[in-house]
């Protein structure tokens, strides 16, 4: 089966090339040319807009940073609509606004064509591995069809309901992230200020009920100053503005969420919106004047 894949970036290019490894051929898109030669070179076949992936395949998925994004190349000049028709599906696997998911998927189906939206969470090492978590909005049997290529590139795949309930779960993935960054960051600075080695707090308190995938993931990172995105903070402001948007259309009040962007925020205005969001504690360290390294 040909396979479309269009945004190899931090997250697409490893997507792809395990596409690749596992048999698909590929026809892939990017406007950064060096990525699209990455796969070139592995045997996928390049494609100069996104209507001409969506000619020469069925299933497309894109991979693409947020709502405009996915907008212009779903439904703009030479966008995927151009191309569109029965028989072809669109998986959207960006984390982007469930309204804007709705949006395109309507339009698409406009033209005979299925769409599902698959968010994904686990970061660059788990889509390297093949190993995200995946969260699936849309109908059954197209979700079932499609199953098999995401298991490629996932450890799970959840079909969590109708069209945008994909993002929507993406949503509630990234407050809980957000928030468990914030909290880490808060009690290591408070742990370094206070003359007791990070390092051995973090052993300590790791298998009780503190214990998370972030602390595991992003402490390790954190004690040896390395802020490499990874998931830039920038993109985390991106999922919270959706989720405040979301949030505030469907009547949620999220306080925590709102302060945790405002911390993102200024460490965006002091120039750190590139840093992987482990870098939430450089706010914290900034306003203790103390920085949690190994001893
Ligand atoms: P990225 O910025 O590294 O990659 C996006 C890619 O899309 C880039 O290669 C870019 O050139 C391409 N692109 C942008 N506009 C395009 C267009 N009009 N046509 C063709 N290509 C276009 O971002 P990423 O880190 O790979 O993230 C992608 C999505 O996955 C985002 O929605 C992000 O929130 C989500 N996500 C990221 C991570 C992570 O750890 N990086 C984890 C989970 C989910």
């Amino acid at each position: 089966m040909k396979v479309g894949f269009i945004g190899l970036g931090i997250m697409g290019k490893p997507m792809a090339k395990n596409l690749v490894n596992a048999g698909y051929s590929l026809v892939v898109h990017d406007i950064v040319e060096a990525a699209v030669n990455e796969l070139t070179s592995m045997g996928a076949e390049k494609a100069s807009s996104p209507a001409e992936v969506t000619r020469s395949t069925e299933i497309i998925i894109t991979m693409l940073p947020n709502s405009p994004h996915v907008k212009t190349v779903a439904l703009g000049k030479n966008g995927i609509i151009e191309a569109a028709e029965k028989g072809k599906i669109l998986v959207d696997m960006s984390s982007i606004a469930p309204a804007v998911s709705k949006e395109v998927a309507e339009a698409l189906s406009a033209k005979g064509m299925e769409m599902l939206d698959a968010p994904v969470s686990g970061g660059e090492p788990k889509a390297i591995d093949g190993t995200i978590a995946i969260m699936v909005g849309g109908k059954e049997p197209v979700f079932e069809k499609v199953k098999p290529l995401l298991m490629v590139m996932g450890g799970s795949a959840v079909l969590v309901g109708d069209i945008g309930s994909g993002n929507v779960t993406k949503l509630a993935n990234q407050i809980i992230v957000a928030l468990n960054i914030a909290a880490m960051s808060e009690a290591m600075v408070l742990a370094q200020k206070s003359g007791v080695d990070p390092e051995k707090v973090y052993q300590a308190i790791r298998g009780g009920l503190a214990g998370s995938t972030v602390l595991d993931a992003k402490v390790p990172l954190v004690l040896d100053g390395n802020f490499k995105p990874g998931f830039r903070i920038e993109l985390h402001i991106k999922d919270l503005m959706n989720a405040l948007d979301t949030a505030h259309e469907v009547g949620v009040p999220i306080p925590l969420s709102s302060q945790v962007m405002e911390i993102m925020q200024a460490l965006k205005v002091d120039g750190k919106q590139k840093d992987d969001h482990g870098g939430i504690i450089q706010f914290y360290e900034k306003l203790a004047h103390v920085e949690v390294r190994k001893q």
